[in-house]
């Protein structure tokens, strides 16, 4: 408002996040008279809704994940710095944030937290090592990787078990991204891969969906989860419902079904989309100030002005809030953050005080799910529709979020490459995308970290000395060996 003050009075606003509320926040507060900071782990951001079109070879990590000081760049009360927030002191106002071993210290006046969340293994965290989640960049290239690289082994194995096992994937959970996922293991197999390989029909490969509750999409109802689970059958994906992975390990799943018998699924390749958890931001805000709680899955319980109890400068925006009848949708994440901003705007230019805050109200403008090219489900309101119109409706939505003119233009030249013929345009997986993020994970014990290199360099089924994208990672090669 005052053009005159000095950037030392200014009001200090910082932003925790650079996915979707996060970014809509700063960019809500680009004409505001305040100094923005906004701290985040990762350099880019990430549209999640497409990260399953990386994980597959239709998108490149660019398209959907621009840098995000690149997109802030004339935005010149916004400033981007990189770094984990480790602690935040809500009574002295100050963000603590770490990289590369070095700690940072930013005060702010306001505060708005857009953490996210990350997947939830519901306590077994061990499932992650064989069965990868689908939340960020690595994720999705370490999919990529141990999906094409389970076609590899299959093509080099002898034994008929061992060939069976590297042809059939588990996805876990029939959510929107494993329904998303499912179906496009499927393309890949039938369409894209399909005469490539001399020794395997890729066609014959199988992709199982496991459930834990009786239906797909669930909170879609049971009129669009019941296409989607059509449509996905006749992709020829096998759907199991009322099914509970009990363990996963690097052979398999084992399952238990409703009657209290357990089964096993031999796969190499397993996908986990079955559960969130809040970011752990969530905890440490329930710790560092009097009064607010977590929920169940460590999402901040807000007050109706997404604030937490007794500080009315410090918000809780997306994944990272709990907030009755708000999804943790996209949606949810953008109106929280163009709210919290709109609010301290107000404020700062002294047309609103703290106590007249209108609550946040959220409104609903549907969900969809595409199942494979050319079939979506939506659903608006009280209208349900799904089939190639709900596809249209899906692919123009994408595009209009999709962050940047190129990342759109380059997003609908893929599209038109990968759905009207069969190629795909980003098919490079390499070995180090499916055993980084374990050979990092065992830096904390050395011992795993020895047997973990052992392992990476032992024999292999190719018989070279190195194994190819082993969708087996973290177990011996002769156990690889059948
Ligand atoms: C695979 C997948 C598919 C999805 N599909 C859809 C869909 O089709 N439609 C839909 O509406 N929604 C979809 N969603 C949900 C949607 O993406 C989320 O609801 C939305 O991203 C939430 O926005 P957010 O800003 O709260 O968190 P995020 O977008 O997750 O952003 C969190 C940000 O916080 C940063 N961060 C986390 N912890 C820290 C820390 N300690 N320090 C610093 N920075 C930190 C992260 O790096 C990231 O930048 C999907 C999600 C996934 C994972």
């Amino acid at each position: 408002m005052n053009a005159e003050k000095s950037v030392a009075q200014r009001h200090r606003v910082v932003v925790i996040g650079s996915g979707f509320g996060g970014l809509f926040a700063c960019k809500q507060l680009r004409k505001a008279d305040v100094d923005i900071t906004l701290i985040s782990k990762t350099s880019t951001h990430l549209f999640q809704p497409l990260l399953y079109q990386v994980a597959t070879g239709i998108l490149s990590t660019g398209e959907i994940a621009p840098a995000t000081r690149i997109v802030l760049r004339k935005q010149r009360n916004a400033r981007v710095i990189m770094g984990e927030v480790t602690d935040i002191d809500v009574e002295n106002g100050t963000v603590t944030s770490r990289l590369l071993n070095q700690d940072y210290v930013t005060p702010f006046d306001s505060l708005i937290v857009a953490a996210g969340a990350q997947q939830s293994y519901f306590g077994n965290d061990h499932f992650a090592t064989y069965a990868p989640g689908m939340k960020t960049i690595d994720d999705a290239l370490e999919l990529r990787a141990r999906i094409l690289g389970s076609f590899e082994e299959a093509e080099l194995a002898t034994d008929p078990e061992v060939r069976d096992r590297f042809m059939t994937f588990v996805v876990v959970g029939a959510g929107p991204t494993g329904v998303e996922l499912a179906g496009q293991i499927a393309e890949l197999a039938d369409r894209t891969l399909d005469g490539s390989f001399r020794n395997i029909d890729t066609r014959d490969a199988r992709v199982i969906l496991v459930e834990g509750a009786g239906a797909v999409l669930a909170p879609m109802g049971p009129k669009l989860g019941g296409k989607a689970q059509q449509r996905l059958e006749k992709m020829g994906v096998e759907i199991q419902l009322n099914a509970i992975v009990t363990n996963v390990d690097a052979r398999g799943v084992t399952i238990k079904d409703q009657d209290g018998s357990e089964r096993r699924i031999e796969s190499a390749c397993k996908v986990w989309s079955a559960g969130v958890q809040a970011s752990g931001l969530g905890k440490i805000l329930a710790e560092r100030s009097k009064g607010t709680e977590v929920d169940r899955a460590g999402r901040v319980i807000v007050e109706p002005d997404l604030t937490i109890k007794g500080y009315p400068n410090v918000f809780v925006v997306g994944d990272l809030m709990s907030v009755p009848g708000v999804p943790g949708q996209a949606q949810g994440a953008i109106q929280g953050g163009t709210y919290a901003a709109k609010a301290i705007k107000a404020e700062v230019e002294g047309k609103q005080k703290v106590e007249d805050r209108k609550p946040f109200k959220y409104f609903d403008k549907g969900s969809m799910a595409t199942v494979s090219r050319f079939s979506a489900v939506c659903q608006v309101g009280k209208l349900e529709f799904s089939g190639f119109f709900a596809w249209l409706a899906w692919l123009g939505l994408h595009l209009w979020y999709l962050v940047g003119f190129r990342s759109r233009f380059v997003t609908v030249l893929e599209w038109f490459v990968s759905f009207l013929g069969r190629h795909r345009g980003q098919m490079a997986a390499t070995e180090q995308w499916v055993f980084a993020r374990l050979a990092l994970e065992a830096l904390d014990d050395p011992v795993e970290a020895r047997q973990l290199a052992k392992q990476i360099g032992g024999e292999s089924s190719s018989g070279n000395g190195k194994s190819v994208a082993n969708a087996e990672a973290g177990k011996s090669s002769q156990q690889r060996a059948g």
